[in-house]
């Protein structure tokens, strides 16, 4: 081990910085946020820095160095553009015994500053000691996505009932046993949820009278089918469960990042043909919450835009089964922006609209006429199979019969298609580039716009006008 790593008290100590620039600025932002009490020692001085002088948060010397600035500190930086300084710096404070850093020069280093994750008090410190400073930042990216922002105030809460904790429960394999059942309690679904106020009850109960584990469900989005779409809480909370359910929408992809022995159900739905119901979708995540396991219902897109999550728990609701929603990359979102359709734009649409193109159990009618503005972009969800009858009540509605639409088929995926045309051959496009589920279909002027900002996969496939316009009417 080339360096030891320590975690240091710096609050109200006395640190020198000598330089007066960005690089020094940056250390001195890292430092502050610790505590220091600082002196910078400099002939010149960014704007910032006069800034903090002048809120009293840092004493500015204007100056050059002298080792005789290094007494009665306890760190010294050398952060000047030049390394005759720096050495000098290097040099005066190491006949002194004091730890200096140099930056960007690790063979005047006493100490290093190491890349970190800041859970407080949680704290991770990562560093290659210059040997793979790119590494280390990724490994640091990684664990940023991989660590929850709630560890934070999660490991507060639990602090503060250390001492309790310690009256209570004498033996120290005890107190183990009873941390794991904390940490795999809902004080933890509570605290991510903000009720730090229910986390803490929670956790004295637990204390008082401990009780069995339950069970709880995350109906998370997953957004339209490339992976990296998904929200971090999303991928934690895939991470954490212990079954996860999801239908067919969710990409082959999505579903390798489900942690790897977590139990995986689907109940693949498709338009007219239901392999498991509703009701028993509902059932399902209520029978394993109540034997206590962490269910993640994972679904394409938004679980509240066409995703049936409201009704998952209104279903869980009675049972006072805990869930937690994660909102995900909807389709018309996701599809959009690898279109390059800006779904409003100030020259072409004010307004949006998300339309079903499934139809009501009760056969009600979606109201086409709302949907005639010019200025508005229209974006139907399953549509596909009633391509024809969207584009005849369109056109009776008054949208005229040349507005551009866009039929996009496994849309932000690497298989992603996109097919143009006016709405009078909408229908006619779908059967002549037999586009398959899952496809979305954008009408309005914004499609136009599409053939200029197009970046994402193959080149879109224009229409071939082969329609007689005597069908427009
Ligand atoms: N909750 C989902 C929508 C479920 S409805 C969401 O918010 O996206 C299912 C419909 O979504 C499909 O019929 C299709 O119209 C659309 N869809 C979902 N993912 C898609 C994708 N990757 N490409 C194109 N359309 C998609």
């Amino acid at each position: 081990m080339q360096y030891l790593p320590i975690f240091v008290q710096l609050t109200g100590q006395p640190v020198l910085i000598v330089g007066g620039g960005s690089v020094a600025l940056r250390k001195a932002n890292t430092l502050l946020s610790a505590g220091a009490k600082l002196s910078v020692v400099a002939p010149e001085f960014a704007a910032e820095f006069i800034t903090w002088q002048q809120q009293g948060k840092a004493e500015l010397i204007n100056s050059y160095f002298v080792p005789a600035l290094l007494d009665n500190k306890l760190l010294v930086i050398a952060a000047t553009n030049s390394d005759t300084v720096n050495a000098a710096v290097f040099k005066a404070a190491t006949a002194r015994n004091m730890l200096v850093n140099t930056v960007d020069d690790q063979a005047k280093c006493g100490f290093i500053f190491p890349a970190i994750i800041d859970r407080s008090p949680i704290l991770i410190a990562i560093s290659s000691f210059g040997t793979a400073p790119v590494l280390a930042r990724r490994l640091r990216e990684k664990l940023e996505a991989l660590l929850p922002q709630h560890l934070g105030p999660l490991a507060t809460l639990v602090g503060s009932f250390r001492n309790k904790v310690k009256a209570k429960i004498s033996s120290f394999a005890g107190r183990r046993q009873f941390w794991e059942g904390v940490f795999n309690s809902d004080v933890v679904r509570k605290v991510q949820a903000n009720q730090l106020d229910a986390a803490k009850q929670h956790l004295e109960q637990l204390l008082t009278a401990p009780q069995k584990h339950s069970g709880e469900v995350y109906i998370v989005g997953a957004g339209p089918g490339d992976p990296e779409l998904l929200t971090l809480k999303a991928l934690q909370l895939m991470q954490q469960a212990d079954v996860v359910v999801y239908d067919n929408l969710v990409s082959a992809e999505v579903l390798t990042l489900v942690r790897r022995d977590a139990e995986q159900i689907c109940v693949g739905k498709k338009a007219g043909a239901h392999s498991v119901t509703q009701q028993d979708t509902n059932q399902l995540l209520i029978d394993l919450a109540l034997a206590g396991k962490k269910v993640c219902r994972l679904k394409g897109g938004d679980p509240f835009i066409f995703g049936r999550g409201g009704e998952e728990i209104q279903a869980l609701v009675p049972h006072n089964i805990a869930f937690q929603v994660v909102p995900g990359i909807t389709a018309a979102a996701g599809c959009a922006a690898y279109a390059g359709i800006p779904l409003t734009h100030r020259d072409h649409a004010q307004s949006v609209q998300f339309v079903t193109g499934h139809c009501q159990h009760d056969g009600s009618e979606p109201n086409w006429f709302s949907m005639s503005n010019t200025n508005q972009t229209l974006v139907i969800y399953m549509g596909l199979m009633k391509a024809a009858y969207v584009q005849q009540q369109l056109i009776k509605a008054g949208r005229s019969a040349e507005t551009p639409v866009a039929i996009i088929e496994n849309g932000t995926r690497r298989e992603q298609r996109i097919v143009t045309g006016k709405l009078y051959n909408l229908a006619e496009l779908v059967m002549q580039h037999q586009i398959s589920s899952p496809a979305l279909l954008v009408i309005g002027d914004v499609v136009s716009l599409q053939q200029d900002l197009h970046w994402f996969g193959l080149r879109p496939q224009a229409a071939v006008f082969s329609q007689n316009l005597t069908q427009m009417a």
